[in-house]
């Protein structure tokens, strides 16, 4: 079996919608998504559209549902890859691969590409890591270095990455023309949880004992992930119970149990 050297979805569902909170993130991506709708808007005048942005961001932040929802509102196909899938999988084609999935986004631009954990590739040059072959992750790098800057001004492909260490990235990676722009998606504060709440929320048959704003204050340090996880749990807890409906004490045992896991893995951790 041969493995999918990448993904491609051409008719994204994700939208703005899905993504709570991030304001101000969610405002320098719209501006992707007019680029790849008007970009002879943004030419006209001899500017050149950008090539690439970074998010930047916590583990389960929404980087990953961000970059799907500029893709979804754009209307253009999501080309995906993980930079730890790569470094790990595919020992020796790592460049082949890079090559692949900017010609096919090409083809079909306009388009999205998007690079998950971009620091397995992206680590700076000449310094060692733990995974295997550095020389294979380096080849893989300066592909990808080779690409961006291959991008004629009309190309109307534009890369997103995202990476929870930004600190270890060779600064080649951000030079002008490249990944020149850093978005921050950070933890969410205690209004944007009730917002991720409110999202999480939508699917489930809820009761009137629950109080998005109640949720929200016993979340601190959870990130959109993890309240996704305990509206999941929630809805398992109460079906478990043979409950008509999801109620506030199905929430605060889901939230027991995702704490419980939060601290299972920082102790692996430390
Ligand atoms: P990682 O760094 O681990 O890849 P990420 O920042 O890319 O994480 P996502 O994969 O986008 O995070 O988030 C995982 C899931 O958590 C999303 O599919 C969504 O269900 C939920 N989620 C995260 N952030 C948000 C948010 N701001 N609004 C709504 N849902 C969110």
């Amino acid at each position: 079996s041969k493995a999918k050297l990448f993904d491609e979805k051409t008719d994204v569902k994700a939208s703005f919608k899905d993504v709570a909170g991030l304001e101000g993130a969610k405002e320098e991506v719209q501006e992707i998504v007019d680029f790849l709708k008007n970009p002879e808007k943004y030419t006209s005048l001899g500017g050149k559209i950008p090539k690439g942005a970074l998010l930047v961001g916590p583990p389960g932040t929404g980087k990953t549902l961000l970059a799907k929802a500029v893709a979804g509102e754009a209307k253009v196909p999501f080309f995906s890859l993980s930079g730890s899938d790569f470094v790990e999988m595919f020992v020796g084609v790592g460049a082949s691969r890079v090559r692949d999935l900017f010609k096919q986004a090409k083809e079909k631009s306009p388009s999205i590409i998007f690079i998950d954990e971009i620091d397995a590739i992206g680590r700076a040059r000449g310094k060692s890591n733990f995974s295997g072959s550095n020389d294979e992750r380096e080849n893989t790098l300066n592909q990808l270095l080779t690409e961006m800057d291959g991008f004629g001004t009309n190309t109307n492909v534009i890369v997103l990455a995202a990476t929870n260490r930004a600190d270890v990235l060779d600064k080649a990676l951000m030079r002008a023309g490249r990944f020149d722009r850093q978005i921050y998606v950070d933890l969410p504060d205690v209004r944007e949880r009730k917002e991720i709440f409110e999202v999480h929320l939508r699917p489930l048959k809820i009761d009137d004992s629950l109080d998005t704003d109640f949720l929200a204050k016993q979340t601190p340090g959870f990130s959109g992930a993890d309240i996704a996880n305990v509206c999941n749990e929630a809805a398992l807890i109460a079906a478990r119970k043979e409950r008509e409906s999801v109620g506030k004490q199905d929430f605060l045992d889901a939230v027991d149990r995702i704490v419980g896991g939060l601290e299972k893995k920082n102790k692996i951790i430390t």
